[in-house]
């Protein structure tokens, strides 16, 4: 798979919000997009018109790098939600709100999505208590996510778990902080997806 390898503040800056992609950087006076608000590149500062293809592709992109899916990952989880019941952009939205990276990182086991995923590809979870490193792994309820014994000494862990009350706490999910555990009460709903995020303009994008 090809990984974006280029710095991530571009991202945010190129889709006009901040992606909060980098952790504590984007808590703190060092985040690009506070300080550089416009697109990168020589005409960035010049502003740009978009087309209606064009405005529902920049928030197709938008949502796909919150969640950092390539584009093939991205169509897969958006046909499952197709294929479900109910709304497709709201089933999208929630899809992706149950991947396990993402759930790591709202329960404060990480700093971000990105460290989420490595932290789940490096086995440092438990579910239910077996390994889980399959990022994309799907949570349901009534699923216990629980930091591995040997990683609860992880400095990284300890960090973001001592940091996580400045970006929120989901209502479907509940934490145990001192036994390094998070539970899964509820399936997320779109309330709980607090992004500005027009997710029928990615529904249209992909009806073409
Ligand atoms: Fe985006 Fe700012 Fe975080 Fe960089 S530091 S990823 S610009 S929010």
């Amino acid at each position: 798979m090809a990984r974006y390898r280029d710095s991530v503040c571009r991202l945010c800056r190129r889709e006009n919000i901040k992606l909060f992609l980098k952790g504590d950087r984007c808590y703190s006076d060092r985040c690009s997009f506070d300080r550089r608000g416009y697109p990168p590149g020589q005409h960035g500062a010049k502003k740009a018109k978009y087309s209606d293809y064009g405005v529902q592709l920049r928030e197709k992109q938008k949502v796909k790098r919150i969640y950092g899916l390539s584009e093939d990952q991205f169509h897969h989880v958006f046909e499952r939600a197709n294929r479900q019941k109910g709304v497709t952009g709201t089933n999208l939205l929630v899809l992706l709100e149950r991947r396990l990276d993402n759930v790591v990182y709202r329960l404060g086991f990480v700093n971000s999505r990105t460290q989420g995923r490595q932290f789940v590809r490096h086995c440092h979870f438990l579910i239910n208590g077996k390994k889980v490193n399959i990022p994309s792994y799907i949570v349901n309820i009534g699923d216990v996510i629980e930091v591995h014994e040997q990683s609860k000494t992880n400095q990284f862990i300890t960090d973001a778990l001592n940091t996580v009350v400045r970006r929120g706490f989901p209502q479907w999910l509940s934490i145990e902080k001192e036994n390094y555990k998070g539970h899964v009460k509820a399936l997320p709903v779109r309330e709980d997806i607090t992004m500005p995020i027009q997710e029928q303009l990615i529904v249209e994008l992909y009806s073409k």
